[in-house]
């Protein structure tokens, strides 16, 4: 199929009146002028990588912003979200889900990668087939068209030491054994589902020890050399003190001295980093996967991102928690942090790319393709057309400019201005609607009316 779009943002820049060839879902050539185009649309960004997403939780946004008087933290979230998951069935999962990536796609995430932890049946006990839960995550991707990296979780501990899992973590929990069993699970399963891949995620060095995690990444390096790996790291400071307590090394540190760290690990969060733990970070080439909306609404804190991104480091971002499934949302509360800790404004910008918006919304997908080993993030021949086209009537009410536009998209707008979104050569929303949003809103608003918290 040939798409020409009036204007668009391809990998070196924008460019006017271009048509996209389009082969089983990869952009084969890319043509001057309006070459008999089947559709012609305004104006083409590529879509965005959703690096870190427990789909789950989509249902619990709204259950725990009750105060009890200035005693809340992260750590009592946790308490309520493990109450809440205790009554999740596998069809709940795959009914959130695909609420969940439908949600995504329409506000412009065409890639997600599910940090899949909610194992096992309501008793704490393996289903019959120990892949049930993965693959309702695979049936919601494949529903919704969202691509889908699935990322098992390795989830061995409640703490340091190291200290056994309580009675709230009992769905999440594997021997090394059988986790590798899983992986081999997903991976087998994954060849059924198009635009897939599998990785894995040990779930935080607080929850797995040194030869659980080696274990766990050896096994996925000899099915897949470049599958991704992410971890939950330095979240909280807590977190860092128990593993300087334990290991006498911060978290982010004892990572880079254990493993060779690359671009296909993640670190999700890394929130609290010392200098060298920033820098060895960033030289690693492996991806911060920061989660703005999430980090604000648990109070996790501020990722030293100016720092990070001068130092070349890569980066994605996560909808993690969904208190938010909005990328304009988590690229303004990226910047925004920044400004009201430093007192200076257009912090993010760098001297190749003065506009704010256009280096975050570059930067963020292209680091969120490394984040999945996937073939997208931007938009060239020989990358898999995944793109948004925006909405002109709201666009022109804005400065609309090539030089404007995405700082326009990403700090002005008040409206979601995703009008269309194609998926590996797909579209999967069309006129801002998805083929089955009626159904999954019917189904996920009465799961929902049975759930408590
Ligand atoms: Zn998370």
């Amino acid at each position: 199929m040939k798409l020409y779009a009036q204007r668009i943002l391809l990998a070196d820049g924008w460019h006017k009146n271009q048509t996209l060839t389009i082969d089983n879902g990869i952009i084969s050539e890319i043509e001057s002028g309006n070459v008999n185009a089947d559709v012609d649309v305004g104006t083409v960004i590529p879509g965005m990588v959703n690096c870190h997403s427990h789909a789950f939780q989509r249902a619990f946004a709204g259950f725990s912003e009750q105060g009890s008087e200035g005693q809340d933290s992260f750590w009592t979230w946790r308490t309520i979200m493990y109450k809440f998951l205790r009554q999740l069935t596998v069809e709940h999962a795959q009914i959130i889900a695909t609420q969940l990536y439908i949600e995504m796609l329409k506000m412009g995430y065409t890639r997600v990668a599910e940090f899949h932890y909610l194992h096992h049946a309501l008793d704490g006990n393996n289903h019959d087939d120990l892949s049930a839960m993965a693959k309702a995550i695979f049936e919601a991707g494949d529903t919704s068209g969202i691509g889908l990296t699935l990322l098992p979780v390795l989830y061995r501990f409640s703490g340091f030491g190291p200290l056994p899992a309580t009675e709230g973590q009992k769905r999440f929990i594997n021997t090394t054994e059988q986790f590798n069993q899983l992986v081999t699970e997903c991976v087998q399963l994954s060849q059924n589902y198009r635009n897939t891949n599998v990785g894995i995620a040990p779930h935080s060095l607080r929850a797995v020890d040194l030869p659980s995690l080696n274990s766990a990444v050896n096994h996925i390096r000899g099915i897949d050399e470049c599958a991704p790996i992410h971890i939950h790291i330095a979240e909280q400071q807590k977190e860092v003190d128990d593993c300087l307590a334990h290991y006498g090394k911060r978290p982010v540190q004892w990572l880079l001295d254990n493993f060779t760290l690359d671009p296909h690990w993640c670190l999700i969060h890394a929130t609290h980093i010392n200098e060298a733990e920033r820098q060895g970070l960033a030289q690693s080439g492996a991806i911060a996967g920061i989660c703005p909306t999430t980090e604000a609404n648990l109070g996790d804190g501020v990722f030293p991102t100016a720092e990070y991104l001068a130092e070349k480091g890569n980066f994605a971002i996560g909808s993690d928690s969904h208190i938010s499934v909005d990328p304009i949302e988590e690229l303004r509360w990226l910047e925004y942090a920044q400004r009201l800790t430093k007192q200076q404004r257009a912090v993010l910008a760098d001297t190749n790319t003065l506009s704010v918006g256009k280096n975050l919304w570059q930067r963020a997908a292209r680091g969120g393709a490394l984040s999945t080993h996937s073939n997208t993030g931007e938009l060239a021949i020989g990358k898999q057309a995944d793109l948004l086209v925006l909405d002109e009537d709201k666009l022109k009410l804005f400065a609309h400019s090539e030089q404007h536009l995405l700082d326009s998209v990403v700090f002005a707008s008040q409206s979601n201005l995703v009008a269309d979104v194609m998926v590996n050569g797909q579209w999967v929303v069309q006129a801002g609607k998805h083929v089955h949003e009626n159904q999954s809103a019917e189904q996920f608003s009465e799961l929902l009316s049975q759930l408590s918290a």
